[in-house]
């Protein structure tokens, strides 16, 4: 009776069903286990305790629950928290734990390395290295409970880590259906964020898929061609194409896409480009996060001056768009965005 080898942490209770018979256990196991997984947040086996002795052994000696370990935590002044996580391959990568009041955000990885190649980003610096399996990126939201602050309660997730999701579109999306599966964490599908920097092959596909449920936040960082060339230098689509692909997507009423820019010191921070944002971004219901770029040591860019960012923010605010400055958070220990590296920071 072993598991080696199955991903049993991303699968939903009627595959779990399968595997248990397959290693000779009965199917009804299937929920209780799932629940001790993702309801209850309890990966080890021995804590387990409706389950048979056998079943608990089986799950401690394959392994299986503990698809990725949790290396160094760093914390922030402001109640940030990096968090290191091991693969079993000797790789890691990040996650994050970003607090606000009652609300405990977490931003997870699912690549190692990128192949998206933000100009601003450290994580793409080392380019495209693998997909994380589904297990791995369930595995950092189970982990991180361990670095939860007492009272803390997890209500949101955001594919914004690194790697480009959408390049990892089966994996990503059955971790979206774990995390918002009403028998595990059961989070809302408004407040598990899928973030591409726009694929819209996957774009299109995650609209058939989820019919349009998961939270799509697209970063686009330009509002003109040559500029979005400069920035994000990997992505082949033109801005038209991906405006184009989200109007095909089944938006539910009352849902918004979110569109991230990072405002960079004269490259995309001017009046002229606000105005431009406004008019690419007219046919489609959104809010706009901007954030001034979080500087890094492997990045020549700059953030724009206070009076640049407010200048930017109020044209769109002028034009009717809901605008919402993030916070740069945690970035006194390299946690904010395009911050992330998923190596030993001394490389
Ligand atoms: S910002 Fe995201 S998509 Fe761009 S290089 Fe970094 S990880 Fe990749």
């Amino acid at each position: 009776m072993t598991f080696h080898d199955v991903q049993l942490l991303s699968a939903d209770a009627d595959e779990l069903k399968t595997v248990l018979a397959d290693a000779g256990f009965p199917a009804f196991r299937a929920a209780q286990l799932f629940n001790w997984v993702h309801a209850k947040g309890i990966l080890n086996a021995d804590r387990m305790t409706n389950l048979p002795e056998p079943l608990r052994q089986a799950l401690k000696e394959s392994r299986v629950l503990e698809p990725v370990r949790v290396g160094e935590i760093l914390t922030s002044t402001d109640g940030t928290r990096k968090i290191e996580i091991l693969l079993r391959d000797g790789r890691t990568v990040e996650t994050v734990l970003i607090p606000d009041g009652e609300k405990l955000t977490q931003c997870i990885s699912s690549q190692v390395g990128c192949s998206v190649g933000c100009e601003f980003c450290r994580s793409g610096k080392f380019g495209y290295v693998r997909n994380l399996t589904a297990d791995e990126i369930i595995g950092q939201v189970l982990m991180a409970r361990d670095a939860y602050y007492p009272g803390e309660q997890l209500t949101n997730v955001v594919f914004m880590g690194i790697g480009e999701p959408l390049h990892n579109y089966d994996n990503v999306v059955r971790v979206w259906r774990i995390l918002c599966d009403a028998a595990g964490l059961n989070l809302s599908s408004r407040k598990v964020t899928i973030s591409t920097a726009g694929i819209i092959s996957g774009i299109e596909k995650l609209g058939r898929d989820l019919n349009g449920k998961a939270a799509l936040a697209i970063s686009l960082h330009a509002a003109d061609e040559a500029t979005r060339q400069r920035l994000v230098t990997g992505m082949k689509a033109s801005l038209a194409d991906i405006i184009a692909a989200l109007r095909r997507y089944p938006l539910p009423k009352r849902r918004r896409f979110t569109i991230e820019y990072v405002l960079v010191k004269d490259v995309n921070d001017s009046d002229d480009d606000a105005r431009k944002l406004v008019r690419l971004l007219n046919p489609i219901p959104v809010k706009v996060n901007l954030l001034p770029l979080n500087p890094h040591d492997l990045s020549a860019m700059a953030p724009p001056s206070d009076e640049r960012v407010e200048a930017f923010q109020q044209i769109l605010v002028s034009k009717g768009i809901s605008v919402f400055m993030r916070k740069r958070r945690g970035d006194d220990i390299n946690a904010a965005c395009g911050q992330l590296l998923g190596q030993k920071d001394e490389k």
